[in-house]
């Protein structure tokens, strides 16, 4: 065949392949792609040269062929020169240009194309080969500086991708290596065709062939013994014990931390398979894929691992091996157990926390629904008190000795738990909870450091659980709500729930929404029972509310006054009650002027607003005398903050007022109190010396009361007088003022102004 044609051939279907590559490389995802796309590209005008040079039949064409093929190899080396930049992550890791070589590049190519102008880069000279006529390059000078310059950069590159090599991890040497060896083998192709002057240049064959190479290897190309060292690299360095096994479940390989779990080494690798079945037991070692989590050793010593076994089969599915992971997750399991732990119990007391006693409690009534349980809910009274009189760490010590006290007689039948600051909650059969000898343990319950002993007040409600299928939350709401019914007195600890207690705090919610119409419309108003001197003449009133209600008729205010003491809108109550009587005292100016009202004033009344200031402008708005109104407190009053009381009471005496303590006797009188008590009439009500009449020991308790507060320079007054013989023992005590059923219940205004002014 015409070597022509050969040569001809060669160079067109490398122009062809190196399009093809450059079009794939530039799709190719990979940041490689448009250096190898560029020199793919560069590569086509130089093989396009020497196709021109191979065909040419006069001198011209075969001189264009030759200024394409030297013009289109400085390209060829700028393109190199960017690839090997990227390839080899030259400068700036491959991101900065090498920019003086592409200058270099740049001068060389315009002093070729002053050839034409200057003559001094090459000619041609007419030669026969295979007795056709060939142009044969005759290099000058200006060729040679181009030589230099190509070949000065190309032994450049190949110095690079030497270096790299050489430098390298063994694993990517390969990546250098290949392509090296193809630059080393074209540039000595190249270099015996310059030095043996052969007319045709074959080695831009090499060229072609290596921009295929170039484009091979970086864009498709993954060594598989790369992946081989890689993958196995990885394996040895995993922390988890790991083992492969052949499809016999023989032992093949197993890394470091697998070799030291079975106490095996390199060399006794077929005893792990014993090995692991007498840690972990047998196990479907063959079957597929498979976890399993082995516990060894049992308590704190426990060990825990988790197994994780894959098998591999071929690419025709037969069986090739198979891979266990043992993953010692002793730490993990621990972490976890404290972490549930410490989710679930309290810090302070160890007691659960209130989600997880609900929890519990729910599973408790789902596993034994035929079982009566009690739902018992525990409060320390004034355990601020604990907290703020003592220390904080007094208070915590005193919290964990309850905690103690709940937890030592229980019966597994029962759970328990902290719901809350000073609150606890226990839920139990009801068969087990002994009330007379748990309110007895109450009556005397302390806590101590070992130098303090502290009495501590534990209030109980309980709830008695009908329906377990109401919410946990709702039945320890319950046994709440039980406990609010205890007073603070010190001789109840245990409250029961029952559906009355129900009834009575939906009454409370159902009037309290009312409560503001009732005032606006006067549904709520004074009813006024006679005060009287010792003749039996009416000398003051006091007034005491009553709400008439549309729909539910006449409400004493046992039924509304603790509601709206509780939640504080008594204070409402007794401000309109103050308002009504000042009302009343002004019609009766001029006309009545002898007659007093009492109004009652609560003890939360004091928390809201300034009293004294409030009655104060109210008796200013009315234009009444304050001697008209007497004020009514009851000894709670001063129970907190008795300094600023007494200066309260100090203010309205200075004002004008006659203040009284009502209801004396009936908590914790303190006499001691007494003396220094800014009052100037004492109510000492009969219920609460109940037996009076002729119980000789009340009498003796009421005379040396009259007797104390005569001595005081303090009036007294009597109230609940029922009877005539109440009257004149009362009396014959000197005692001055009366009020009680004897005279007159409380009545409309109407009724007792018919009454008092007949
Ligand atoms: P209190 O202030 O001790 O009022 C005296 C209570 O004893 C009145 O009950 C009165 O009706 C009753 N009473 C009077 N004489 C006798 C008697 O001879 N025998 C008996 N067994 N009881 C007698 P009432 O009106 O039901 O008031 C009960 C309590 O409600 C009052 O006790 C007072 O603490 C409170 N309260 C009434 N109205 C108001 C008010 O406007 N504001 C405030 N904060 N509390 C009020
Ligand atoms: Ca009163
Ligand atoms: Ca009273």
């Amino acid at each position: 065949m015409d070597i022509r044609i050969a040569y001809s051939t060669a160079f067109t279907s490398l122009v062809i392949s190196l399009s093809i590559c450059a079009v794939l490389a530039y799709r190719s995802p990979r940041s490689i792609g448009k250096s190898v796309t560029m020199l793919c590209t560069a590569l086509i005008p130089p093989l396009l040269g020497n196709l021109i040079i191979v065909g040419a039949s006069v001198e011209a064409r075969s001189v264009i062929g030759y200024y394409t093929y030297f013009l289109g190899m400085d390209l060829v080396m700028l393109a190199l020169v960017h690839f090997t930049n990227a390839y080899c992550q030259g400068i700036g890791d491959g991101k900065q240009k090498p920019t003086l070589i592409y200058a270099i590049l740049g001068l060389d190519a315009v002093q070729m194309l002053l050839n034409p102008v200057f003559h001094h880069a090459f000619c041609v000279e007419p030669v026969m080969v295979d007795e056709k006529l060939y142009f044969r390059l005759v290099p000058l000078i200006g060729q040679t500086i181009h030589r230099v310059v190509d070949y000065s950069i190309f032994f450049a590159v190949i110095l690079i991708f030497l270096i790299r090599s050489v430098r390298s991890a063994k694993l990517y040497r390969e990546r250098y290596t290949v392509l090296l060896m193809t630059m080393l083998a074209v540039g000595l192709w190249q270099t015996f065709y310059i030095l043996s002057r052969k007319p045709i240049d074959r080695s831009m064959i090499g060229y072609g062939f290596f921009g295929v190479i170039v484009f091979y290897f970086s864009i498709y190309y993954r060594p598989l013994r790369l992946l081989d060292r890689m993958l196995s690299g990885i394996a040895a360095e995993i922390p988890e014990a790991m083992f492969v096994f052949d499809p016999t479940c023989r032992c093949i390989w197993a890394n470091a931390p697998g070799q030291r779990l079975t106490g095996t080494d390199e060399k006794h690798l077929e005893q792990v398979t014993e090995r692991l079945t007498q840690m972990f037991g047998e196990s479907k070692r063959n079957e597929s894929d498979w976890t399993e989590s082995r516990v060894i050793g049992s308590g704190e010593s426990a060990q825990y691992y988790a197994l994780e076994h894959h098998s591999v089969n071929d690419d025709k599915n037969i069986l090739a091996g198979s891979f266990l992971f043992v993953r010692d997750t002793t730490e993990e399991q621990r972490r976890i157990k404290n972490e549930i732990y410490s989710s679930t119990h309290d810090s302070l007391t160890d007691l659960y926390t209130k989600q997880y006693l609900y929890t519990c409690i729910r599973s408790m009534l789902t596993a034994n629904p035929s079982i009566e349980y009690l739902a018992i809910f525990a409060d320390v009274k004034n355990f601020k008190i604990v907290n703020d009189v003592f220390s904080s760490e007094f208070g915590d010590l005193a919290l964990q000795q309850i905690a103690d006290w709940i937890r030592d007689d229980m019966d597994e039948k029962c759970v328990y738990g902290r719901l809350g600051g000073d609150t606890f909650g226990v839920f139990i059969p009801k068969p087990l909870f002994d009330a007379d000898s748990i309110a007895a343990e109450l009556m005397n319950f302390t806590v101590t450091d070992g130098v303090f002993t502290h009495h501590l007040l534990i209030h109980l409600g309980v709830y008695e659980v009908k329906d377990p299928t109401i919410d946990v939350s709702v039945m320890f709401d319950r046994a709440h709500m039980a406990l609010t019914t205890i007073k603070d007195d010190y001789k109840t600890h245990i409250a029961y729930y029952d559906s009355n207690l129900r009834e009575k705090i939906l009454w409370g919610q159902k009037i309290t929404t009312m409560l503001d119409d009732a005032l606006r419309e006067m549904q709520i108003r004074p009813y006024l029972q006679p005060i009287t001197d010792a003749t039996g003449k009416v000398v003051g009133a006091e007034a005491l509310a009553r709400w008439i209600h549309p729909e539910h008729g006449f409400l004493s205010p046992g039924v509304f006054i603790p509601v709206f003491e509780k939640n504080g809108m008594i204070v409402e109550v007794d401000r309109h009650m103050w308002r009504c009587a000042c009302k009343i005292l002004a019609d009766w100016k001029g006309v009545h002027d002898d007659l007093f009202i009492s109004v009652n004033i609560s003890p939360k009344d004091f928390y809201f607003f300034d009293v004294v200031a409030e009655i104060k402008a109210l008796v200013q708005e009315y234009q009444i005398d304050p001697i008209k109104l007497r004020i009514e407190i009851t000894e709670t009053v001063m129970m907190n903050d008795a300094e600023d009381r007494m200066a309260i009471l100090d203010e309205f005496r200075r004002s004008g007022f006659i203040v009284e303590m009502d209801d004396f006797g009936s908590g914790y009188s303190s006499l001691n109190l007494l003396k220094d008590m800014p009052v100037d009439v004492l109510k000492v009500d009969m219920k609460f010396l109940s037996g009076s009449e002729g119980g000789s020991k009340s009498n003796t308790i009421l005379r040396s009361i009259m007797q104390l507060a005569e001595d005081l320079g303090i009036a007294s007054l009597t109230e609940g007088v029922e009877t005539e013989q109440q009257f004149r023992d009362l009396s014959a005590m000197g005692c001055r003022l009366f009020q009680g059923y004897y005279f007159a219940k409380p009545m409309p205004l109407e009724e007792f102004e018919q009454f008092a002014f007949k």
